[in-house]
């Protein structure tokens, strides 16, 4: 039996630790079943962005009218996108595994692994690699292994043909119609995408607008904008499928009364009729869950929740000693990003002894739907129930010369700060809101205040310019030079 002073279940983020780790000497193994770089590089972030990419493309030419351009979108190569996207990835993924076996103080096993107790780990290796079985111990154990699509129990679902973000990335056809379940952001981004490249889409969402979790004036903008592509039955829920000729029929109910699921969708029950939906194919985006099932954990102290999250304290570490967890399958932030950061922390933790704890005030993510969404600390609804005092300032991307240019009428930075100054949270919706973000991440990093974000020159006439009207508004200075083109006539 090989012995490491590290072992880590999943490629993904986790593969970080066991680079650190080869850096320092150590000696380390990474146990992966597909392909390096998890769920982010071949089924998630990247292709679905490159996708919504292409979306825009098409966006921009069909409107390019409004800006006296005339153009026309004649084609779209759907299949020739989808096949240079994958093997674009696929060739990242490639090079990941090429630099882990390049690694002296690394060894690579492809195949599935669990526990046999808290420091040995059984693979089942894939037959592409060496096939048959190989049992390892570490001194160090880190379980990454990430969360894959959940099917939810609708009537008749084990007899049709369906998809979910896993297959639906790389379909070599686009299809005509298509009714994607899941109203979060996974179905909010793959139905703009679908629907800009021409699919005919029907989303249904079980809460009264689509991306619920994120801020109330966010999702109403978001739904109001899916609705110009899609048809949207948000309020309701998938209760049975069934075959149709050439597809597959929804049957969708006023929601009521369930519990909220992984896409936050709750029960804001909608007074409106049963609706059919059919269509060519049946995307199911319906929240994700963790992979802990396959991996033993019966034969260790580690514990999970209800979910089968793995339970971890404020430093990743689990219940059983020496075993630590990242990622998705910590259920905490399941944004790749996220668990990069959960990855430094383990790292510090298990190499240096840090002692480090994760935190997570100052994480952003983002939608990249059209418009796009970006936000980081609270909500106002989160405030409210926590009946917390604050100053919410909201200014449309229009009060800025850029927002104005680009006619991103819908657009808004919402700065929200404690009654002290201290920056409590920030919501963007409109076009760079990703990238605008990051000034506000900065300063929140830092603990800081409105005036980390006020205070600094803007460029002039860069959209960042809403984000200092924004927390310009919100701060004391006395006298300012923030943008407010709203009263320009
Ligand atoms: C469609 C889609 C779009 C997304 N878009 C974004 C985005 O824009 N931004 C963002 O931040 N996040 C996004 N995410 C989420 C992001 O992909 C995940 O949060 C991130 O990949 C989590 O990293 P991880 O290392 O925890 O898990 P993963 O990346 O899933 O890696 C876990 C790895 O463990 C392997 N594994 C599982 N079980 C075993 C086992 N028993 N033995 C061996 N190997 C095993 C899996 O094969 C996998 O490779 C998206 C996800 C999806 C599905």
């Amino acid at each position: 039996m090989e012995e490491y002073d590290i072992v880590v279940i999943g490629g993904g983020s986790g593969s970080q630790v066991a680079t650190a780790a080869a850096e320092q000497g150590l000696e380390a193994a990474v146990v992966e079943r597909g392909p390096l770089g998890g769920a982010c590089i071949t089924r998630g972030c990247v292709p679905s962005k490159a996708l919504i990419h292409r979306a825009d493309v098409t966006e921009s030419v069909r409107n390019a009218e409004e800006f006296g351009v005339t153009a026309r979108l004649e084609d779209v190569d759907y299949g020739g996108i989808t096949d240079a996207i994958h093997d674009t990835v696929y060739e990242k993924a490639d090079n990941q595994e090429s630099n882990l076996r390049e690694n002296e103080r690394i060894s690579l096993y492809r195949g599935e692994g669990r526990f046999v107790d808290d420091r040995t780990v059984e693979i089942d290796l894939n037959e592409d690699d060496r096939g048959g079985s190989a049992t390892i111990r570490g001194d160090t154990v880190v379980i990454a292994v990430g969360s894959r699509p959940m099917v939810p129990p609708i009537d008749g679902i084990e007899d049709v043909d369906f998809l979910t973000s896993d297959d639906a990335l790389f379909l070599d056809d686009r299809p005509d119609d298509l009714v994607i379940v899941g109203g979060g952001y996974i179905g909010a981004e793959l139905g703009y995408f679908f629907a800009a490249l021409g699919t005919d889409v029907s989303l249904v969402g079980r809460s009264d607008e689509l991306v619920p979790r994120a801020d109330d004036d966010v999702s109403a903008v978001v739904t109001e904008s899916l609705e110009t592509h899609c048809d949207v039955y948000t309020g309701y829920e998938a209760a049975a499928v069934a075959e149709a000729d050439d597809g597959v029929t929804v049957t969708a109910e006023p929601a009521g009364g369930g519990d909220e699921d992984e896409n936050g969708g709750g029960d804001d029950g909608a007074d409106t009729d049963t609706v059919e939906l059919t269509a060519d194919e049946l995307l199911l985006a319906t929240g994700r869950r963790p992979n802990t099932d396959t991996l033993d954990l019966d034969a260790t102290g580690v514990e999970t929740d209800e979910k089968g999250y793995v339970e971890t304290d404020d430093h990743l570490e689990t219940t059983a000693d020496g075993i630590w967890a990242l990622g998705d399958i910590v259920g905490e932030q399941p944004f790749k990003h996220a668990a990069d950061d959960e990855a430094l922390v383990v790292t510090a933790n298990v190499l240096d002894d840090a002692g480090e704890a994760v935190d997570y005030r100052a994480m952003p993510h983002a939608i990249f739907t059209e418009p796009q969404v970006a936000s980081v600390g609270v909500t106002e609804d989160e405030l409210a129930t926590d009946d917390r005092d604050y100053e919410a300032v909201t200014v449309p991307y229009d009060a800025a010369p850029l927002g104005l240019i680009l006619e991103a009428g819908d657009g808004f930075v919402k700065a929200i700060a404690a009654p002290d100054g201290e920056i409590l949270g920030c919501h963007i919706v409109g076009p760079q809101a990703s990238t605008l973000l990051h000034e506000v991440v900065v300063a929140m990093d830092g603990g800081g205040t409105v005036e980390d974000v006020a205070e600094p020159v803007h460029v002039h006439p860069a959209l960042n310019e809403v984000v200092y009207a924004a927390f310009d508004e919100l701060s004391d200075a006395k006298y300012s030079t923030a943008p407010d083109w709203r009263d320009v006539a």
